[in-house]
């Protein structure tokens, strides 16, 4: 696939330091892909800021009006009315506006070169803020570049599949297409008993005309590849293929790792890579966002993996000198895995197996699958 990487060192230097997304993941993620070579093989985009009449194609005037106006530090909003607060999980700080308009701007500019032609397949890393609501921040998202990029899309009557394999549940995304029949959305998450935001049941499956078109892989803490990969492959590639999308938008959240700090999901690069290798079978056309990742080594890792698999670049697992001696990384691919026990697997494999048997009696009907 014709491939190209959307980034610029204003993404790693912009942002909250102090928060759990570190914003400096996304240098590691370039760091470590120019370490390989990788944009002698593939094209480097520069993002642009969103412009505001394209954040209002999901966004409230209100909502954008209030970052707005807290990133400027005016006085007279009140920040709780947006979720936002001085030093929660959405915390507004100075030029938080402008920060907040460059993943969304990455990943128009990169819907727009999958418009065009001139790509077949984009990585945005800065982008996947599937949480964010149309009036209200939310899990660590201001703007949502997931919804306005797939809104790009269907303005130009391209039909859009959706596919998010962050820990989190895609709930931002699910909710602004619940009622539609233009775009299939496939979240698969750590059940939401166990983990923010509680949504994403194989229960929710869209309204009205939309009935069938949100679905739901929840997954039980411990879940390892094995477990994962054998539910996947039953339910994604088969829906995906039977809606047949002109475009595939996929959020590629790594915080499933066994090693992220936040999460109780267990898999490994290998696993995780597996799975943006299904994804890519299924794609004509494939934007593809980042999303979570709290453990940097594992986010830089993990993503530069899935580009390697998505501009066909083979990577050695040796990781180049000039990277390992700049942050201590040797191996790309996991040399270890996950500590769960016998019985914490076989019990997340009941759980995956009762919900695929429960996505293929209430959603595959919809799509004669
Ligand atoms: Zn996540």
């Amino acid at each position: 696939m014709k491939a190209a990487f959307v980034y610029t060192p204003r993404l790693a230097s912009a942002g909250f330091p102090d928060h759990v997304l570190l914003p400096t993941r996304l240098q590691y993620v370039y760091e470590l892909l120019e370490a390989y070579g990788a944009f002698s093989h593939s094209q480097l985009l520069v993002p642009r800021r969103a412009r505001i009449r394209e954040l209002l194609a999901f966004h409230t005037p209100e909502y954008v009006k209030a970052v707005q106006s807290l990133s400027q530090g005016k006085e007279g909003v009140d920040p709780a009315c947006f979720n936002l607060s001085a030093d929660g999980d959405n915390p507004h700080y100075p030029g938080m506006y402008e920060t907040s308009l460059l993943p969304v701007g990455g990943s128009l500019v990169a819907a727009m070169h999958l418009v065009k032609g001139t790509c077949e397949v984009v990585f945005n890393p800065a982008g996947g803020h599937h949480h964010a609501a149309a009036d209200c921040a939310s899990g660590f998202c201001i703007f949502n570049d997931v919804v306005v990029a797939i809104n790009s899309f269907l303005s130009r009557g391209m039909r859009v599949a959706y596919v998010d394999i962050d820990a989190h549940h895609g709930d931002g995304v699910q909710e602004a297409f619940y009622h539609t029949d233009q775009v299939l959305t496939i979240s698969c998450h750590e059940w939401g008993d166990f983990l923010f935001p509680g949504t994403g049941s194989v229960e929710e499956t869209g309204l009205g005309v939309g009935r069938g078109y949100s679905v739901n892989l929840p997954f039980y803490p411990g879940t390892d590849d094995g477990v994962y990969l054998e539910a996947f492959h039953q339910v994604v590639p088969p829906l995906v293929r039977a809606f047949a999308p002109d475009v595939l938008v996929t959020q590629l959240g790594c915080d499933t790792h066994y090693q992220d700090p936040l999460t109780h999901l267990c898999l490994t690069i290998q696993g995780y890579c597996r799975l943006v290798e299904e994804l890519k079978g299924l794609a004509v056309r494939w934007l593809a966002l980042g999303g979570g990742g709290y453990e940097p080594g594992v986010v830089a890792r993990a993503w530069a993996a899935a580009y390697g698999v998505m501009a066909e670049l083979n990577l050695p697992d040796r990781i180049p000198t000039s990277f390992r001696e700049s942050y201590g990384l040797s191996r790309l691919w996991d040399t270890e895995g996950p500590d769960a026990s016998h019985s914490q697997i076989e019990e997340a494999r009941r759980f995956a197996r009762h919900q695929v048997e429960r996505l293929q009696s209430l959603v595959f009907p919809y799509h004669r699958v």
